[in-house]
C-alpha cells in the first residue's frame, strides 16, 4: 500500500526495525550515515536497498531537512556499494519511489539499487 510522504517518521516503519537489529536483514553494507542490505523480493538477480541511518520518510524530507554531511554520506555510500560489486562497467539502476504516486510502500527513504543483467531502457 503507497504512503503519504508528508507523513511524520513512524518509528517503528520495517526499515527502523532492520536499523535498529530488531528484523533480520541480509546486510551488504554499513557506514555512518548509510545501511544497505539485499531487497526481500528481488527484481534483479542484484537488488539491493541502501537507506540513510537519519529518520527520514522519503527523498522529500531528506533533501530539505538532511544536513550536507548526510546527504554526501548516503550519495557516497551508494556509489561506494555499486563499485563494490563491481558494476560500474556493466552499469546498473538506481530507482527511488516517493509517496503515493511514486509507490513508496516502506515510509523510511531508500533507493533501490538493481544490478546483474542489462535492465533495458525505463523511463516510466
Ligand atoms: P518501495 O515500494 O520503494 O517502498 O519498496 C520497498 C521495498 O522493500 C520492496 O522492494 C520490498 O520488497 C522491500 N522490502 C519490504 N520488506 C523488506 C524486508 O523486510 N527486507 C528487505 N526488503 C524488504
Amino acid at each position: 500500500m503507497p504512503i503519504d510522504a508528508t507523513l511524520p517518521y513512524d518509528d517503528e516503519n520495517i526499515f527502523a526495525k532492520i536499523l535498529r537489529g530488531e528484523i533480520p536483514s541480509k546486510k551488504v553494507y554499513e557506514d555512518e550515515w548509510a545501511y544497505a542490505f539485499h531487497d526481500i523480493a528481488p527484481q534483479a538477480p542484484l537488488h539491493i536497498l541502501v537507506i540513510p541511518k537519519g529518520r527520514y520518510v522519503s527523498w522529500d524530507d531528506f533533501s530539505a531537512k538532511a544536513s550536507a554531511d548526510e546527504i554526501a554520506g548516503f550519495v557516497r555510500a551508494v556509489g561506494t556499494i555499486a563499485r563494490d560489486h563491481d558494476l560500474v562497467e556493466p552499469g546498473y539502476r538506481l530507482l527511488g519511489n516517493v509517496g503515493a504516486d511514486g509507490g513508496q510502500e516502506v515510509p523510511h527513504l531508500h533507493v533501490h539499487l538493481f544490478g546483474g543483467k542489462p535492465l533495458g531502457r525505463m523511463i516510466s
